[in-house]
């Protein structure tokens, strides 16, 4: 007998019928005499229909008020499947945020978890109870309900998972796994059988849409074993687990991300603490700068460019030209026509080549790269996003994962 904790996304949940599949799914773990706890998101696209509805009547209203109105998305999906369950004959209990302690800071749109109070779950599962946790959402310290950023129920499960010591964190998608790239964009793309906590990191982080990447940071840290399935088949999934348990494979995906932007401060003063001036004005206003290249100095200027998240565009280029005087450049030039397309694995480190074989499919394609950043285990390149399916499928072809 096992502790599992499930978790199942809005699609898996998006009508009745899949209600019951999943009241099924969880019924068969409880009956071979496990304790469960799942966690749901919203049904289907309830959380995006839910911010239209706020936008038709107040497109400024405050996050609060968001989070109180983007937290009932997943009241409802937690009391049908409940529901279900009972129609099944099985004893269950759905939960609230509040109603088993998820404790958030006051972010709120994007809070992080404190700490869960694990009582009413123990509690419940002590009286053999199913127990249907509602996803994404928490409670501050004044007791307003907070949510934990959009896709923010996986980082709900995994905590859950990590509070209550569960041997297993199940997430249940319409997917089989983890792929070596989006198999929307390409079509002979793999499941991985097992991929390290730092690669399913970076791949969530650079634009694999498949965990929420704080779940795995938190699953990294308290050692939370963790599996990605598909909730309409049986099929085996994706264990994400520590690297030394992963077969070593030098590259094990390809992402792209079409959210960025690019920023070109031109013909700034090239002398000591310019960067320093520019980025901490954007940390300081919260903003998430990614790659950043600087050009070489001609005749004391230089240029600063780097990306950020397409949201935080406009309000980047307002603050610095607020801050144009003190920072003294002559113009500010940006664009939104760019995706970055990164490959990820942790066998990188030690084969020299590995980023000149990416650029080399990239030339192959006639692609031109416009910025390029890298770390131990990524290699990431800007380039038009005209481009971006293409280059993910050159890329992929080049590594030969088929
Ligand atoms: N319902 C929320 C969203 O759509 C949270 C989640 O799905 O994990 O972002
Ligand atoms: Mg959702």
């Amino acid at each position: 007998m096992a502790l599992i904790v499930q978790k199942f996304g809005g699609s898996s949940v998006a009508n009745a019928e899949r209600v019951m599949n999943v009241a099924n799914r969880i019924v068969d773990t409880y009956k071979q005499g496990n304790s469960v706890v799942v966690v749901v998101s919203a049904q289907g696209d309830t959380t995006d229909d839910l911010i239209e509805k706020a936008k038709e009547i107040n497109p400024n209203a405050s996050k609060r008020e968001m989070d109180m109105l983007l937290s009932t998305g997943e009241q409802i999906s937690i009391s049908l499947l409940a529901m279900a369950i009972q129609k099944l004959g099985y004893p269950v209990v759905s939960l609230t945020g509040w109603q088993i302690g998820m404790k958030t800071d006051s972010h709120y749109g994007n809070s992080r978890i404190h700490k869960i109070d694990g009582e009413r779950i123990k509690k419940e599962l002590d009286s053999n109870h199913i127990v249907i946790v509602a996803g994404f959402q928490g409670i501050n310290k004044y007791d307003d309900i907070t949510t934990l950023g959009r896709g923010g129920s996986d980082t709900s499960a995994v905590a859950i998972a990590a509070a209550l010591h569960a041997d297993m964190c199940e997430i249940y998608t319409d997917v089989d796994g983890v792929y070596t790239a989006d198999p929307r964009i390409v079509p002979n793309a793999k499941k991985l059988d097992s991929i390290s906590y730092d690669e399913m990191l970076e791949l969530a982080s650079l634009g694999a849409n498949v965990l929420h990447n704080r779940s795995v940071e938190m699953a990294k840290k308290y050692n939370v074993n963790l599996s990605v399935r598909s909730s309409l088949n049986r099929n085996e999934g994706t264990v994400v687990k520590e690297v030394n348990k992963v077969e070593k494979m030098i590259v094990r995906g390809v992402a792209r991300d079409n959210d960025v932007a690019r920023i070109s401060i031109c013909n700034i003063e090239d002398k000591p603490g310019m960067a320093f001036k520019v980025f901490s004005l954007l940390a300081k206003n919260k903003i998430n700068v990614d790659i950043i290249l600087q050009s070489i100095g001609r005749d004391g200027m230089k240029d600063i460019s780097f990306t950020v998240n397409e949201g935080n565009l406009e309000k980047t280029v307002e603050i610095l030209n607020e801050n144009k005087d003190s920072l003294n450049f002559e113009e500010i030039k940006s664009s939104t026509d760019y995706s970055k397309v990164s490959i990820v694995g942790s066998g990188m480190v030690n084969n020299p080549g590995v980023a000149c074989t990416m650029f080399e499919a990239l030339y192959d394609a006639d692609i031109n790269i416009h910025m390029i950043s890298t770390s131990e285990i990524k290699v990431s390149v800007l380039i038009n996003k005209k481009n971006a399916d293409r280059a993910v499928n050159v890329i992929h072809d080049k590594f030969n994962f088929a």
